[in-house]
């Protein structure tokens, strides 16, 4: 689990960033692509600071948020939380998920991929950002895809990269491309 974000792995955040001005604080800093709007406007890339504090309200929603609340029920069983404490759950959750920075390349749709009931933290591009062993990672994505009888390996240089993912709850690793 990354420190600055849970589901980006520390290691690889440098890789990512991009000295500039953020727009919402005026600081120059570390930048990472992230989508936000308020009544002054639009920006595509914030501080990690920003990117921990703008009003959620204002932060671009990501496409498969309405999976979390099946998530908290998937890692907290029936009998184990109240509805209280699930919605509570749920929406910190939504909160943390909201506030991880686009890193990935997730061109088509935000894509996540989830493991054992939470999303999985991103470790990085295949060639780029990571350069460690590709065995072990499962296909994340459409079953009938043509990026799997490649593999990793196969699709990785290309224009469009290949992104790797950990759970943070059990061994599994996947990884997934999306192209443009
Ligand atoms: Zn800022
Ligand atoms: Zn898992």
């Amino acid at each position: 689990m990354g420190s600055i974000f849970t589901y980006i792995s520390d290691d690889i955040m440098a890789h990512y960033a991009e000295r500039g001005t953020c727009d919402w604080c005026q600081s120059e800093s570390d930048l990472y692509t992230f989508y936000a709007e308020d009544n002054r406007g639009m920006a595509d890339r914030s501080c990690v600071n920003c990117i921990k504090t703008l009003p959620l309200r204002h932060i671009y929603k990501k496409d498969n948020e309405r999976l979390i609340s099946s998530l908290i029920n998937e890692r907290y069983p029936k009998g184990t939380k109240s509805q209280d404490q699930r919605f509570a759950l749920t929406v910190e959750m939504c909160d943390d998920y909201r506030r991880t920075p686009r890193l990935p390349n997730f061109i088509q749709n935000d894509d996540w991929p989830h493991c054992c009931g939470d999303f999985t933290e991103f470790i990085g591009d295949a060639g780029q950002s990571y350069t460690d062993s590709y065995d072990g990672f499962e296909w994340w994505g459409y079953e009938n895809d043509g990026a799997i009888e490649y593999g990793i390996e196969g699709m990785m240089g290309g224009e469009d990269r290949v992104s790797l993912f950990r759970c943070l709850h059990c061994p599994k690793k996947y990884w997934t491309f999306q192209c443009t």
